[in-house]
């Protein structure tokens, strides 16, 4: 390796130990065992040789935010023994593309993705695991603007993805909502999205995966039950720009 690379590789083990530790004593917290808790590092807007350095120290979950630049990045890193998850807004014309290589997609909030998606995944022989966004910035009614179903429609949401062929219910997710009565209040979206996951998972017992809390947060979704946790500037550093 480089000289740079070593560097690199340093920094990164450097913060995913940090990372850890802030995981384990959370989980410690909250009575919960370390392994029920998954961390997913988003790798987005760093390049394939970043995520080919998590995959040396043991990372195997990453995700991305937008197709353009998750696909020539999974396509690079196709060698390496990693699940690929997809967290950012998605239009339509991206799903045959996503289903490629992502084998969860954290950000599905409406019907027509249900069905792009489920066509996409028949066509390329795949199975994708399906988290529904919700966005808790509003509690009836349409998406909010950072996309996402209201609570109010998760149930039926649910079934339409437990129905679509190439598609299987994983979960639920959200974003911490910088409006509405949970703005500034992570702890209190994130058990708010606990009542949603324990409500959806009684009419479908598989969808298991409670996907809350970035860098900024994940002691408050652990708190509240999360089990995978989307940690991004924490592992790799901060992103310029607002991504
Ligand atoms: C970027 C991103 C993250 C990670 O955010 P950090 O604050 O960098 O940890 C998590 N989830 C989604 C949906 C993202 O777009």
């Amino acid at each position: 390796m480089s000289g740079s690379t070593t560097g690199r590789a340093a920094e990164l083990a450097a913060n995913l130990a940090r990372v850890e530790e802030r995981i384990t004593r959370a989980c410690v917290t909250a009575g919960r065992a370390r392994e029920d808790v998954t961390l997913v590092v988003v790798t987005k807007t760093y390049p394939a040789d970043d995520v080919r350095l998590l995959a040396g120290l043991g990372v195997r979950q990453v995700a991305e935010n937008r197709d353009q630049e998750a696909a020539p990045k999974a396509d690079a890193c196709a060698d390496l023994p990693l699940t690929w998850h997809f967290v950012g807004q998605l239009q339509t014309n991206k799903a045959r593309s996503v289903v490629r290589y992502a084998d969860f997609v954290h950000s599905v909030d409406r019907p027509r993705l249900v069905g792009a998606l489920s066509s996409a995944a028949e066509r390329e022989g795949r199975r994708v695991g399906c988290l529904l966004q919700v966005a808790l910035d509003r509690e009836t009614g349409a998406a909010g603007r950072r996309g996402g179903v209201a609570p109010d429609a998760v149930g039926e949401l649910a079934d339409e993805v437990a129905a679509a062929p190439g598609l299987w219910l994983a979960g639920v997710m959200t974003v911490a909502p910088l409006s509405g009565p949970y703005a500034g209040k992570p702890g209190a979206a994130f058990e708010r999205l606990g009542e949603i996951a324990t409500a959806l998972r009684a009419n479908h017992p598989a969808a298991t995966m409670v996907s809350a809390g970035m860098s900024a947060d994940l002691e408050e979704a652990v708190a509240a039950g999360a089990t995978h946790v989307r940690i991004g500037s924490a592992v790799l550093g901060v992103r310029p720009g607002l991504r």
